[in-house]
């Protein structure tokens, strides 16, 4: 998401739309990007440093950590923001505050069953065991009852 200072007139810039998915160079075991980066920020000059604030959403496949299936996630920043110096360069790459943005609203253990839509394969398969026991408890029972 690069910038050029001459394109920012004096009342600010609204940039929204799609660009490719930051995050890349990630380890793409872990993460990989499933569609591109959407934005919608406002960006300005003002003091000499360069201002932006907005929201940026990023779907990503993550591995869940009990099943270990990869299900997708949508990286939600509803609140971006950035504030820097201007000195030198009159292209601004803003991408280095998306990707850390978009890093930190990464869930640190991913559960692919954390929005409801989906049920966890691990979880389920817990729930199985856990009814199975139950079931030969009660024929411990029946034994002793005989
Ligand atoms: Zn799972």
């Amino acid at each position: 998401m690069k910038v050029h200072l001459n394109q920012i007139p004096p009342q600010g810039l609204h940039l929204s739309g799609e660009e490719d998915c930051p995050i890349h160079e990630l380890t793409p075991e872990e993460i990989c990007c499933a569609g591109p980066l959407h934005y919608d920020i406002d960006i300005g000059v003002a003091d000499g440093g360069l201002w932006a604030n907005g929201s940026l959403s990023q779907p990503v496949e993550l591995r869940c950590v009990s099943c270990l299936q990869k299900f997708l996630y949508e990286i939600r920043v509803p609140a971006f923001a950035v504030h820097m110096e201007l000195h030198g360069p009159e292209m601004v790459d803003l991408t280095p505050f998306v990707r850390e943005d978009l890093l930190l609203n990464l869930p640190a253990h991913p559960h692919c069953d954390r929005d409801g839509g989906r049920v966890c394969k691990a979880k389920h398969i817990r729930t199985g065991e856990h009814e199975a026991k139950r079931k030969s408890d009660w024929s411990e029972l029946d034994k002793l009852k005989l």
